[in-house]
């Protein structure tokens, strides 16, 4: 039997695309509020097991919330929240015209 794939310490750091700077494992692990980055298969195979880590780690809701969620672009978020503020701003009478 293989033994379980071993993420790397910190002194291992590969460029994020997305920071555009050098981070390591650990911050990808947790990068998405407490779960990994949707990104770190990718950015992470060519360095060790991946995959076979975060299967062993995730539970089945957070392998589902980090890579089978479909992922909503920060434009649309915030078109989102402000709709949300102006229901909420007309709702309280604010914005109203006297
Ligand atoms: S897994 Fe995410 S946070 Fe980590 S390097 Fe890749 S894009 Fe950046």
């Amino acid at each position: 039997m293989k033994p379980a794939p071993q993420p790397p310490d910190d002194s291992l750091q590969i460029r994020c695309p997305k920071l555009g700077h050098q981070i390591p494992f650990s911050y990808c692990r947790t990068e998405n509020l407490g779960l990994p980055c949707s990104r770190i298969m990718f950015c992470w195979q060519p360095y060790f097991g991946v995959e076979a880590y975060l299967r062993r780690e995730l539970t089945p809701e957070e392998w589902r919330d980090t890579f089978e969620k479909p992922v909503q672009s920060k434009v649309l978020t915030l078109v989102e929240l402000i709709e949300q503020a102006q229901k909420s701003g007309a709702k309280s009478g604010r914005g109203e015209k006297k």
